[in-house]
């Protein structure tokens, strides 16, 4: 019934992952508080933010989960990924190592994922012009190569971020509705 329908409960978990630095745990205070960290530094045990949108009238929740800085280590667990049904995958636009590791970090995710994983490739810092090190066509072919998502974005400035997240539970909520 429409009652049902109305009262029916949507909340994904979608997990950020990438490299040290690129930039993960800006996205995401941007994203929930409109916020930006010049000097953050990794935050102790894993943290998550619970944030809401609406699609065709329903409100939808995302738990955006940030690595604690475990991938310093290499050593983000299975916990963090159980359950995800979208992540992004982050790497900074002036630091190429950053972009060669991301082939690592969709291996981890699939290792660690039994369900289909709405993927969106991030290039973030794209504030950063002038000290580029990876072009927009690489990422997009990687993206392609691989069929994920993606987007330039800068969490300083606010580019694309909420675009961003957006995308990835838009598609969620249709791989499921
Ligand atoms: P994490 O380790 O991936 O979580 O990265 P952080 O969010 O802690 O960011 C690492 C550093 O990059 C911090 O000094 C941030 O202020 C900076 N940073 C994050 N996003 C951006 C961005 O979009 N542009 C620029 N210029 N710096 C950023
Ligand atoms: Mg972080």
């Amino acid at each position: 019934s429409d009652e049902e329908e109305e009262g029916e409960e949507y909340l994904f978990k979608v997990v950020i992952i990438g490299d040290s630095a690129v930039g993960k745990s800006n996205l995401l205070s941007r994203y929930a508080r409109n916020e930006f960290n010049p000097h953050s530094k990794a935050t102790i045990g894993v943290e998550f933010q619970t944030q809401s949108m609406e699609i065709d009238g329903r409100e939808v929740k995302a738990q955006i989960w940030d690595t604690a800085g475990q991938e310093r280590f290499r050593a983000v667990t299975s916990a963090y990924y159980r359950g995800a049904v979208g992540a992004l995958i982050v790497y900074d636009i002036s630091r190429r190592t950053t972009f060669e590791s991301v082939r690592r970090w969709l291996d981890e995710l699939n290792t660690h994922s039994d369900t289909t994983v709405a993927r969106m490739l991030v290039g973030n810092k794209c504030d950063l012009e002038n000290i580029r090190d990876v072009s927009i066509e690489e990422g997009k072919n990687l993206a392609e190569e691989e069929g994920l998502f993606f987007m330039e974005t800068s969490a300083l400035d606010s580019t694309n971020v909420k675009t961003a997240f957006e995308i990835v539970i838009k598609e969620i909520y249709n791989s499921v509705s």
